[in-house]
């Protein structure tokens, strides 16, 4: 057995925890598909039964079955057409968030999910489930790219990751950030905040791309936790402690970039 990859333990007869991934077609920008990968792997390494939901484009999901959801980031024109198929899924998307489903949504899907985005230079409704908005940059029209690292109440070690977008997202006062800016490099959210992303009951918003959860475990198992405690209410069961997994290797790559960006 290669180091930090623990023994499976034995296969499960709970019904599989379902991961929805909308878009994957189109809101994939470095990698982000990866992040259920994670989410997989990690369930599968617990012995936990998992079923991955690739919702395309045209398809319909089912939410009420999801366990946990995932949003990617797209270029302009891939978020545009997945925003148009998220409308018209508002209603089952935000009645899963108000019963605590657990989502992740990176860079564009995070923006769509707040009540206006930045569409090329023009700015266009979002579907309005977390009290954000994101607006045009001011005095500065360049794109936020950069590594970043937050301090997050969801880790305890630096939230590690890198960002890539035009839009500024500004956050109302219902919702808090992911976490604060701890790096000198990066911005987050905006220019004004030094705080990235949004947490909202279990959505998580970021606008770091591709390695989040990879080097990030803490986060992962965060998201996995809720979409198990959510899943035993559901059944009128206990819900059982997530088994901590050795995670060497993954922090490893996390303490290498937070050194990198000073934190
Ligand atoms: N199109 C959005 C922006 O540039 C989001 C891009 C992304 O997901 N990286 O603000």
């Amino acid at each position: 057995t290669p180091t930090g990859v623990p023994t499976p333990a034995p296969a499960s007869d709970q019904p599989p925890v379902v991961i929805a991934h909308l878009f994957p077609d189109l809101l994939n920008l470095y990698g982000d598909g990866g992040n259920v990968r994670v989410l997989e792997q990690r369930l599968a390494w617990r012995g936990i039964p998992v079923e991955i939901r690739r919702v395309h484009y045209g398809d319909v999901a089912d939410l009420a079955a999801a366990d946990l959801v995932f949003l990617g980031g797209g270029p302009d024109r891939e978020q545009k057409l997945a925003s148009e198929k998220l409308a018209e899924m508002r209603e089952e998307l935000a009645a899963y968030v108000a019963d605590d489903g657990p989502l992740l949504a990176i860079c564009g899907g995070y923006q769509i999910l707040g009540r206006q985005w930045l569409w090329g230079d023009e700015l266009v409704p979002g579907l309005g489930i977390i009290d954000a908005e994101t607006r045009r940059p001011g005095t500065s029209a360049d794109r936020l790219t950069d590594n970043l690292a937050l301090r997050s109440p969801l880790a305890s070690h630096p939230v590690v990751g890198y960002e890539n977008h035009a839009g500024r997202t500004y956050l109302g006062p219902s919702v808090e950030p992911l976490g604060a800016v701890a790096s000198k490099a990066g911005h987050g959210n905006n220019e004004d905040d030094r705080a990235d992303g949004v947490r909202f009951r279990n959505v998580v918003g970021t606008y770091s791309h591709g390695p989040l959860l990879s080097k990030n475990p803490e986060v992962a198992d965060w998201l996995l936790a809720r979409a198990l405690e959510r899943r035993a209410r559901r059944a009128g069961v206990e819900p059982a402690p997530l088994v901590q997994l050795d995670d060497a290797v993954e922090l490893a790559a996390n303490a290498w970039m937070a050194e990198k960006l000073g934190v």
